[in-house]
């Protein structure tokens, strides 16, 4: 359908235009140096105001349309039944076909009230590849989470169109080995965020609901970036580019039993989740736990002007315009970045960009964190912020104290939402080729020198080596 619109032939343009603007610091490397050494050489620990191009993650980052900013006037904040409340419900129900809408501040809040009510000590949780707060709030609740992504996720370089797809013969043995009884759920992560952005199938989905039907098992959808998932299988699945990004997030959401949602992404909101059920009992149960945590049922956590905002977000999302920019600008930064001969994950995902930092910092040793050093070139040569997906992020000790690597050292360039525009990517690209003249000479990386106990990366220090 695309090709007959004529701004899409060459040029990839953002259809929207500026209204307000927020400026950038326009910093020298000198500066970048300064700040840099001042962060301990930690990304996360660096001030915004000194970043050029943010690229740490898509999530509560993106920019609200006119449409949302004028919503957000007509916020109800009533304490019961507001109208904005009224409003993003009836939204919600409408897009899931589910008929229970709990209303959360953010995608972790709907997984713990989830998990906890359906998990508990001895029971498993299977994912395509769970996230990391999904996994956390499953452990935390004494459960076990698995991940079996497809075999074809394994290979960066080939060209599988649904690289984030379950790994279906290993459900099935894993039902069988821990038995039915103590599967708590299955969790379809769509697109499949730490497996590199990649899409599901809904041939994969389907076949997932069939196997839970044979085995009474319960389906959850943890789909904050279903929208960009609907878009890849409109383009890459066999009979489905006559149906709208909307009707193919439909079918999926008609083969689950529960949604859990970050509304930071798909919804195209700073701030915001939402759990949705179509079990009855087990919403009660849910709602307690809301209203304990929370807040009351018909806010959980939200003002009346977030969910105004939600509501238009959630409907935005599925604009056709909108989508093939987001996920063509994701393509195009990545596949400019593949032809300047930088090994990416590939294909591309929808939300982000993978580099493989092993292979592009090869002389650089594995336990001088070779994907710390990538991150912090790019902030020292262009004030880009990335963010380590390696063994900074995964690494473990051994009982001599030596490093574990990660199975991966990623670096990941995470695009926010209707924030960045053509010429910004072009310079991230521009930014690389400084990258590639000095990576045959990079042979050192980083220690560190600071760590804690849990979650390292966002608070330890590093010293250049
Ligand atoms: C971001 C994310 C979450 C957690 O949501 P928060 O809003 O950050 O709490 C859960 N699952 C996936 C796949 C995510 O990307």
């Amino acid at each position: 359908m695309e090709n007959k619109k004529t701004n899409r032939l060459r040029t990839l343009t953002e259809p929207f235009k500026i209204k307000v603007v927020e400026p950038l610091k326009v910093t020298t490397e000198e500066y970048r140096e300064k700040a840099l050494a001042t962060a301990g050489y930690n990304t996360f620990l660096l001030s915004a105001k000194d970043v050029f191009i943010d690229l740490l993650t898509d999530s509560g980052t993106g920019a609200m349309s006119d449409h949302q900013w004028s919503a957000i006037m007509l916020g109800d904040e009533s304490y019961a039944g507001a109208r904005s409340w009224e409003k993003l419900e009836a939204v919600t129900k409408d897009l899931t076909g589910m008929p229970y809408v709990l209303p959360t501040h953010q995608g972790r809040a709907a997984e713990r009230i989830l998990y906890s009510t359906i998990g508990g000590k001895g029971k498993f949780f299977i994912s395509n590849t769970h996230f990391d707060t999904t996994r956390a709030n499953i452990e935390f609740v004494g459960s076990t989470a698995i991940d079996i992504v497809c075999e074809e996720a394994q290979d960066n370089q080939s060209d599988a169109p649904f690289k984030g797809n379950i790994d279906l013969k290993k459900l099935r043995a894993l039902i069988a080995e821990h038995g039915k009884e103590n599967i708590a759920a299955v969790i379809m992560t769509v697109t499949n965020n730490s497996s590199g952005g990649q899409p599901v199938s809904m041939e994969n989905y389907k076949e997932v609901r069939r196997i839970c039907d044979e085995n009474g098992l319960f389906l959850v959808m943890d789909g904050c970036r279903v929208a960009e998932n609907s878009y890849f299988i409109h383009h890459r699945e066999p009979g489905y580019n006559t149906k709208s990004f909307r009707e193919i997030a439909q079918e999926m959401f008609s083969l689950s039993d529960a949604f859990v949602m970050s509304a930071k992404k798909d919804g195209l909101v700073n701030m915001g989740g939402l759990l949705t059920l179509r079990d009855s009992e087990l919403a009660v149960q849910c709602k307690n736990l809301l209203i304990i945590s929370e807040g009351f049922a018909t806010y959980g956590g939200l003002s009346g002007r977030d969910m105004e905002a939600l509501a238009v977000g959630l409907v935005e999302v599925f604009d056709e315009d909108y989508l093939h920019y987001r996920i063509k600008s994701t393509t195009y930064l990545g596949e400019g970045l593949r032809k300047k001969g930088i090994p990416v994950v590939w294909p591309i995902g929808g939300h982000a960009v993978y580099i493989d930092a092993k292979e592009l910092y090869k002389n650089i040793p594995l336990k001088e964190y070779p994907g710390q050093a990538l991150v912090c070139d790019l902030y020292l040569k262009g004030g880009i912020r990335a963010v380590e997906v390696g063994s900074v992020m995964f690494g473990k000790y051994d009982e001599n104290g030596e490093l574990i690597p990660a199975e991966k050292e990623l670096v990941r360039l995470a695009i926010p939402r209707r924030v960045y525009t053509q010429s910004h990517i072009d310079y991230v690209l521009d930014v690389f080729d400084d990258i590639i003249e000095m990576r045959d000479q990079k042979t050192r990386g980083f220690e560190i020198t600071y760590e804690p106990p849990f979650l390292r990366h966002f608070t330890a220090n590093f010293k250049p080596l």
